[in-house]
């Protein structure tokens, strides 16, 4: 990973921002920016240098991790330090993450930071984030092919009487022994009329005969997160659930065929929408078509009705549709695709026909 470019190319924003540095406070990106894994650390971006700040629980792991930029051990909280290192480096108006910063930490830099200005900043290191490089590729290919294997394996796992926690159970272990460090997100397994709820919770539900399954689940690999959906059948399932899986499968394809580097987030959305209400579901399809993955489950850039930015190529994006028919049940089906010029790459290779158990 190539911390420095990246930090180079956030400093060739300060300028446009007309700030003399950038306080990195959402640790996301502060792992893009330096590399650090642990979960307390602030990074003061200027453009002369780098300074990243961290707690003495993590002196030890950022010598390792953030070799490359000067370190300080906050020992009464980030205030301080921060204060100091803007008065050594000069800094006279400091931008921070709006999206990072709580009501009460900024009145206490406000405070603390007499002579220097506060500015409000958007989403500047999201927005690098969103095109990823080679090396973040990999990661997200891999955690992709370990949520492939564990698809795979968890479908010998569906029998009369399993509950949706076991089967949640069973997932993580899988994902885990098909190279995964851990869970993305706490998995989503769904039957029957459960999958009616897009994001239900694993309870003690107990498989029958007649349902649908849905399956939202994915490996999390160096920080890299997959995100993949799958509804499967357990038996044969009612008449209309078969339709809205041959609707929803279309309609995914038509997503995946509609990305490509140029594309509004919202035309995309809008593609899969018109495909579902010319079936008959438009108001069945209760979400966003998709979202980015990364180091984040759900960050930019965005398949959704708001989202008014060309996907750039190298962005990865999940596509996503679903219907939900409370009372039945419900299908979504879920792929990540990495934007390219011409089209987009699908990560995963498992099958999104409608799988009979
Ligand atoms: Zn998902
Ligand atoms: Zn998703």
């Amino acid at each position: 990973m190539d911390h420095q470019l990246r930090r180079t190319r956030l400093t060739a924003r300060l300028h446009e921002l007309e700030v003399d540095a950038l306080l990195v406070t959402r640790m996301p990106n502060v792992r893009y920016l330096t590399g650090f894994t642990g979960s307390s650390a602030h990074t003061l971006v200027g453009g002369a240098e780098t300074v990243f700040i961290t707690d003495g629980r993590y002196t030890e792991q950022s010598r390792h991790e953030v070799p490359d930029v000067e370190r300080v051990t906050a020992l009464h909280g980030f205030v301080e330090p921060v204060v100091e290192q803007c008065a050594r480096l000069g800094v006279t108006r400091l931008g921070f993450e709006s999206n990072g910063v709580t009501v009460g930490q900024h009145q206490r830099f406000h405070d603390a930071l007499e002579a220097v200005e506060l500015i409000p900043t958007g989403e500047e290191v999201e927005r690098l984030r969103w095109v990823k490089d080679a090396d973040e590729l990999d990661l997200l290919r891999r955690a992709q092919a370990a949520t492939d294997q564990a698809f795979d394996d968890v479908l010998e796992l569906l029998s009369i009487g399993v509950t949706e926690r076991r089967v949640a159970q069973a997932l993580e272990q899988l994902l885990r022994r098909s190279g995964g460090d851990g869970l993305a997100f706490e998995s989503i397994v769904a039957f029957g009329e459960n999958a009616a709820e897009p994001h239900h919770a694993p309870n003690h539900r107990v498989l029958a005969e007649g349902d649908v399954i849905t399956l939202d689940f994915g490996a999390l690999v160096g920080g890299y997160h997959a995100d993949m959906t799958r509804t499967v059948s357990f038996g044969q399932p009612a008449a209309e659930l078969r339709k809205v899986h041959d609707i929803v499968r279309e309609a995914q394809q038509a997503g995946v065929d509609a990305v490509r580097a140029g594309m509004m987030g919202r035309d995309v959305d809008r593609v899969v929408r018109s495909a579902m209400e010319e079936a008959g579901y438009g108001d069945a399809f209760s979400h966003g078509l998709g979202h980015g993955v990364g180091l984040e489950i759900h960050e930019g850039p965005r398949l959704s009705r708001e989202f008014d930015h060309e996907l750039p190529a190298g962005a990865v994006v999940t596509v996503e549709p679903g219907i939900y028919l409370p009372g039945l049940g419900g299908v979504r089906i879920e792929d990540s695709v990495e934007v390219t010029d011409d089209g987009c790459r699908v990560l995963g290779t498992s099958t999104r026909e409608l799988l009979e158990l």
